[in-house]
């Protein structure tokens, strides 16, 4: 099955956006057995976009186009295609629905020029899209099929992991299943070398992906049925974790799920109830756990607790404490951990406190100086860490050392 990629947009031609949606499509393809010879960029050209296309169809199976899906007289992907493949533009019941659906949940009165999203060529099947209002869709033709995925990149991602990955492999009389290992406390070269073996595999296969502070394997298998590509995944994770183990906090299905989701998630099936008290973090830490859905029955409160006197005031830390160690100490986060949940009526207390810089280091306490700690009634735990990066990733590192701490409470090995 060879496929190829026909990328629409003046701005990309021009190369004042760099065309990430490719190389993201491209890395992702031979998981779905589909081989890539062509990769074509045009601008927002009805001439030039028909012949790219046409071309495109006379050498592949397969072509995707990315980019040219939005309501303006520039996106004109869709009926270009339409025209090329000799089928009628055609309104969809069901994406006009849809649509209308999306404006009217947000008080929104929709332009007419907005329904061209729900025109599809004759034929067509939708590709749904949860991050924007504009459907892929895939036509297929003569032995032949053309997809069409929305530019936007947060858009775009997800649609080739939900939809057109599997539409490939279903091509070829398969299923891709994929499940992620994340992990903490390791670099991402250091991971990859752990595992670099496991990396050539062309099915199952490991791809190793990095954040700040972290990093994710996904792990997928190409095969005739979901049983028998998950037992394909089986071997390669219990490899994976025979190797890195130590260093894997959760297995999700979801891709780029986050260690806060996560955590959210586990103390939302716990029951148990959380306070904050943040310095340094300033509120970055409840913002990442109200990312997830749900979490108001088991977060109370958050406290951004900035000076000395809102320590003492808002959290009972004690003057001495500040005065003998110092805001930024193994006593006064402990204090601040303890304060905030006692006075919160909750089960657990969490709290961060550091230096973020540039400024404010002292002779015996360095930029990235941070205490992260936790607080029940049966136990405290302090971690000092001396984080490295400038000021935001030192406030995102204690974040993640924080809720690693809850993660860590909480217990249970994986299971996002
Ligand atoms: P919209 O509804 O936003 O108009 P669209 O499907 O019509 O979406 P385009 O208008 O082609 O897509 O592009 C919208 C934006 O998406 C671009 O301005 C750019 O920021 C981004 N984008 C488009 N194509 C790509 C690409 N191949 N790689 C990365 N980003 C892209
Ligand atoms: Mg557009």
């Amino acid at each position: 099955m060879i496929v190829e990629i026909v990328s629409v947009g003046t701005e990309l031609l021009m190369g004042q956006i760099v065309n990430t949606d490719a190389a993201y499509l491209a890395r992702r393809l031979p998981e779905a057995g589909a081989s890539l010879y062509h990769q074509v960029t045009v601008g927002d050209n009805p001439e030039r976009l028909r012949e790219a296309l046409l071309c495109a169809l006379s050498r592949s199976d397969v072509v995707i186009t990315s980019g040219g899906l939005g309501p303006t007289k520039d996106d004109l992907t869709k009926d270009v295609a339409a025209d090329a493949l000799g089928l009628p533009m055609e309104l969809n019941p069901e994406a006009e629905r849809r649509l209308r659906g999306y404006f009217e949940s947000r008080g929104r009165s929709m332009a007419s020029n907005n329904l061209r999203q729900a025109y599809f060529a004759r034929g067509a099947a939708l590709f749904p899209n949860p991050y924007g209002t504009a459907p892929g869709c895939v036509i297929e033709r003569g032995g032949k099929a053309v997809i069409h995925l929305p530019g936007p990149p947060r858009e775009f991602m997800p649609m080739v992991d939900a939809s057109v990955l599997p539409y490939l492999a279903a091509r070829l009389g398969g299923v891709i299943r994929s499940r992620y290992l994340r992990l903490f406390g390791i670099g991402e070269s250091d991971a990859e070398t752990l595992v670099a073996d496991l990396m050539d595999e062309s099915n199952p296969t490991l791809a190793p992906y990095c954040s700040l502070g972290e990093v994710q394997f996904r792990l997928s298998a190409r095969a005739r049925s979901v049983e028998e590509a998950e037992s394909a995944l089986d071997p390669l994770e219990r490899a994976v974790l025979d190797r890195a183990g130590q260093f894997v906090y959760a297995k999700t299905d979801i891709p780029d799920d986050t260690m806060a989701c996560i955590a959210a998630r586990r103390l939302i099936q716990s029951g148990k109830r959380i306070a904050l008290a943040e310095s340094l973090t300033g509120g970055l830490l409840a913002a990442s756990l109200v990312a997830q859905p749900g979490v108001s029955s088991v977060l109370e409160e958050a406290i951004v607790s900035y000076a000395n006197s809102s320590k003492i005031r808002r959290l009972g830390v004690s003057e001495e404490s500040l005065r003998e160690h110092g805001a930024v100490s193994e006593r006064v986060a402990q204090e601040m951990a303890e304060g905030i949940r006692k006075s919160a009526g909750v089960d657990i207390g969490i709290s961060t406190t550091g230096i973020a810089g540039p400024d404010g280091a002292t002779a015996i306490k360095p930029v990235g100086l941070v205490y992260a700690a936790l607080s029940t009634k049966d136990r405290a735990v302090v971690k000092r860490l001396e984080l490295n990066g400038r000021r935001d990733d030192i406030r995102l590192l204690a974040c993640l050392h924080a809720t690693k701490l809850l993660l860590d409470e909480l217990g249970g090995a994986y299971g996002g």
